[in-house]
């Protein structure tokens, strides 16, 4: 009986040790109450646990771990919207930007199709210089639901009408024709600059070339940029790469939205290797972007998705073997869809920097936003 005391007296003792000793240091490592300068959200559009494993095992190089595997955080949000079981990404994104649920096409508006301040408008009023950067058109969804309102996603010339009086110093990506149209005689470009832009439509421009002061617009495609596979080539990293330099050069704090679009694309077409490619992409991005935080070490990362798109499956790869019939392979992957739409399935959220841990669970996508403003502890 005595022995059997100590040995629990024992165990105890050195659970509490251990504890103590393990929560110091994640202390050390995590100040509690450390809050971020600048937020950087990272959307794969449609990325859904299959297409963030499938960077896994489709990597160039077999022995390159993806940037995902970088993050200390993992937690998994419910993309619903607020009328649909199956989210469309204008909800999705709303959702993330505004921090309330509402019907599927909507862009920063709620049911009853008022506009909701999107983060990144309240962010610029707040002095944060922002940022925007899409492999679709800029006037897409995803990008939209942060700058924009408009009742329904498809909206797209209204959408682009809003772009030089917002809040965005800082954008790229394609829709060029929703900007410049002479047949309609749209000019939103000519508005741009007369509100402080300098607008590109050929290519970024190199770090150096950035002028302190000026807000910056590349529409670099007529509508969406190119697939990976048609050659849109580093154009993500490179414009993420730029936008960092030209918040380097402001002493403010920060907001941008990174997207990858096109995931989303390859699940709707059923093509697993238009989405991988596209994903790898989207990790390539996240690898800049997180050694920019790590040197910062101000700066919260956060890399989620609006919702899964195409139902994809890692599935053992399927072999049809004359008179036995179909044999899976499971030395090797064929991956597999299950819809040409959207899936509910929740999708991750990665989170790295100042209070990433408060993002480890499973949440509601309207909960990132509440997250981050209680991060910020801005009113
Ligand atoms: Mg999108
Ligand atoms: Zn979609």
């Amino acid at each position: 009986m005595k022995k059997i005391a100590a040995f629990i007296s024992l165990g105890l003792i050195l659970f509490i040790v251990t504890s103590f000793v393990n929560s110091s240091k994640e202390e050390r490592e995590t100040p509690k109450d450390k809050s971020p300068k600048n937020i950087i959200i990272l959307i794969g559009d449609g990325m859904g646990i299959s297409q963030m494993s499938s960077a896994y095992y489709f990597q160039e190089n077999e022995n390159q771990e993806p940037n995902f595997s970088r993050f200390p955080i993992v937690g998994l949000s419910r993309t619903s919207s607020a009328k649909e079981k199956i989210t469309d990404s204008a909800a999705g994104a709303t959702a993330i930007s505004c921090g309330k649920k509402s019907y599927n096409t909507a862009i920063a508006v709620d049911v009853d199709k008022k506009p909701i301040e999107t983060i990144l408008e309240f962010l610029g009023k707040k002095e944060f210089t922002t940022g925007l950067i899409s492999t679709s058109s800029i006037t897409h969804a995803t990008p939209a639901s942060f700058f924009a309102h408009a009742k329904s996603r498809h909206m797209a010339k209204e959408i682009a009408a809003q772009m030089p009086e917002s809040e965005v110093d800082f954008f790229a990506g394609g829709g060029l024709e929703y900007f410049l149209d002479k047949d309609e005689k749209i000019d939103i470009i000519s508005h741009l600059k007369k509100n402080g832009f300098i607008t590109n439509v050929e290519n970024l421009i190199a770090p150096e070339q950035l002028e302190k002061g000026n807000k910056y617009g590349f529409l670099l495609a007529k509508d969406a940029m190119p697939k990976m596979s048609k050659g849109r080539g580093d154009f993500l990293s490179d414009a993420t790469d730029l936008a960092l330099n030209y918040f380097d050069m402001h002493d403010r704090p920060f907001f941008m939205m990174v997207e990858g679009s096109q995931i989303d694309w390859g699940g709707h077409a059923n093509d697993a290797d238009y989405l991988i490619k596209e994903t790898l992409d989207f990790d390539k991005m996240i690898g800049l972007v997180l050694d920019y935080a790590e040197k910062d070490g101000n700066t919260l990362v956060i890399v989620t998705a609006d919702h899964e798109t195409g139902g994809f499956t890692l599935a053992a790869k399927e072999k049809k073997i004359p008179f036995r019939g179909t044999q899976r392979d499971y030395k090797e992957i064929g991956p597999r869809f299950s819809t040409g739409g959207h899936s509910a399935a929740m999708v991750p959220v990665l989170a790295y920097g100042p209070g990433a841990e408060i993002f480890s669970g499973i949440y509601q996508n309207t909960e990132i936003h509440a997250k981050i403003m209680k991060l910020l502890k801005v009113q």
